[in-house]
């Protein structure tokens, strides 16, 4: 079987205490891999790693075209081993193969987009300040330095990449540390860096437990910077538990986002569209549209096609190319999605199609639609991360905006309409840090990503992206070198 150890200072090691646990994969419950568990003490000691290559300048100081090549080798590396990265994803998170497969590419092409990135100056003359014609003033983008980064169970691989690009693009070192559910990919990850000319100590990689490890980092004096993705809650916990050192957070968290469907949309590919908005990893998306916002006057017909496409859906063995719904991540969450869905009923809403477990054992639950529901009830309220839509329906764009604007998250959503100035108008009033119009779930490496409200702080992608891993610097250079040409607040007092 599989062993996998800490990756910590460029060595591959077990854990201080040799303690393992298993990669298990969901559908068939095997164990495929054992993984080392980090302790405080180790996660200790991959972030003394990190500190020590930030503060030597190994990579912060390395000219950023060299940076830019050392990156590009990790892309390579991905597209690469595509194949067995695709498999292994599969088999630790019970993604579709079809969709591993696509998050593979996708990880190659971000990390791409910030390997190219980092070869950019992000540095700016301002012009305008302080006292014009005597003064330069620059505008430096540095490294934050140490950088926690905290990732969740849902795309693995992807949000391995999107926190270790943009961290790397501007100069920080890091330390990773994926969920313990699904640790395997990252750890594929820290043996292909270790092939790449990455300097020792730069990328650190450690798996175990978020309360243990996850916490030391949080803590940890020698950290400068947390990037975490993954629940409010723990969001939460870590904004509190940052505030020692004052650390920058950037928290990328949960959602419950509204999918709108106007009375005048291209009504099948709108009900396409909202399957794979609902149900694109058995619905455990941050952004998935879970709240369908459809018009009355369209209701009927849409609902009609929606039942039809939903039961048809394929749910089984994620490994089946044809298979559309795999399992969800464990039997927590199985249990969790399923009280959702006894809470539906509960609370008068009507199951339109699925609400089973097709086979407990293999953690598969139907693609489920609710319809008869109010924004008021917990399955339109509490993100549930599970194949679960709930369908509301209204009578005009004013009322849809509010009810999608009425939710504690704020991180994606959708309208769709065949009329861009109307679709626009409604993205602009919504309360949300994505909106896709006639489109959903599509991430664009130059657009930043990340919620309004309590679906985080900060962005991901794109130069703000990179910028979350920046210290800002500005610098004064007055060209006066004569005291008697000094004017001091001259300027500003008025005559
Ligand atoms: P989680 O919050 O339970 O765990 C996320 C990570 O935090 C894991 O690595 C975990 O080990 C670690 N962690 C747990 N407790 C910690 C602590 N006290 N200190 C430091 N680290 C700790 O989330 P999850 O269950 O893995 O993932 C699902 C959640 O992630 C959902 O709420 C989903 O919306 C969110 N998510 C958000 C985005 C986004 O971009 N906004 C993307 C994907 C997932």
């Amino acid at each position: 079987m599989e062993k996998y150890l800490l990756y910590i200072n460029g060595e591959f090691k077990e854990s201080s205490d040799k303690t393992t646990f298993d990669a298990v994969n969901p559908y068939s419950g095997e164990v495929f891999a054992q993984i080392s568990k980090a302790t405080a003490e180790d996660a200790k000691d991959a972030v003394r790693s990190a500190r020590k290559a930030f503060d030597s300048g190994i990579w912060s100081e390395l000219p950023r075209s060299e940076r830019s090549r050392i990156m590009k080798q990790i892309v390579d590396k991905i597209n690469e081993n595509a194949k067995q990265l695709a498999k292994l994803e599969a088999m630790d998170s019970g993604s579709t193969i079809r969709k591993a497969g696509e998050d593979v590419y996708l990880s190659a092409r971000s990390m791409n987009y910030f390997a190219k990135m980092a070869d950019v100056d992000l540095d700016e003359n301002i012009e305008g300040l302080s006292r014009p014609g005597v003064s330069k003033n620059i505008l430096r983008r540095e490294p934050v330095g140490v950088a926690g980064l905290i990732i969740p169970w849902n795309f693995p691989l992807k949000m391995a990449v999107w926190k270790l690009g943009p961290a790397l693009a501007a100069g920080c070192t890091v330390i990773l540390k994926p969920a313990q559910e699904t640790s395997v990919t990252a750890n594929e990850l820290a043996r292909l860096i270790d092939m790449t000319d990455m300097p020792k100590g730069v990328v650190n990689i450690i798996s175990g437990s978020g309360s243990i490890i996850g916490n030391e980092l949080v803590n940890n004096a020698d950290v400068d910077k947390i990037g975490f993705t993954g629940s409010t809650e723990v969001g939460k916990t870590i904004m509190i538990n940052a505030a020692g050192n004052l650390k920058k957070i950037t928290l990328e968290c949960g959602g419950k986002s509204a999918n709108i469907v106007l009375d005048d949309a291209d009504i099948d590919m709108s009900v396409d569209g909202a399957v794979y908005a609902a149900f694109y990893h058995q619905g455990q998306c941050c952004e998935g549209g879970t709240r369908l916002l459809v018009h009355e006057k369209i209701y009927d017909e849409f609902i009609a096609k929606l039942k039809s496409k939903v039961s048809k859906m394929k749910t089984g063995d994620p490994m089946d190319k044809t298979s559309d719904n795999g399992p969800v991540i464990n039997r927590k969450q199985f249990d969790l999605v399923m009280n959702y869905i006894k809470a539906g009923k509960e609370e008068g809403a009507e199951v339109l199609t699925g609400g089973k477990s097709p086979d407990e054992s293999r953690l598969l639950i139907e693609p489920t639609v609710f319809v008869n529901v109010n924004n008021k009830m917990k399955i339109a309220r509490e993100e549930i991360f599970g194949p679960i839509l709930a369908v509301i329906k209204f009578k005009d764009d004013e009322e849809a905006v509010r009810i999608a604007n009425d939710s504690i998250y704020g991180l994606g959503g959708g309208v769709w309409s065949r009329d861009d100035a109307r679709a626009l108008k409604i993205a602009s009033a919504m309360r949300t840090g994505t909106v896709w119009i006639n489109d959903y779930h599509l991430m664009n490496d130059r657009a930043p990503f990340g919620g309004y409200k309590q679906s985080g702080i900060g962005r991901e992608f794109g130069i703000d992206g990179i910028k979350e891993y920046t210290e800002a610097k500005h610098i004064h250079i007055d060209e006066i070198k004569d005291l008697n040409k000094k004017t001091w607040y001259k300027t500003v007092v008025p005559d």
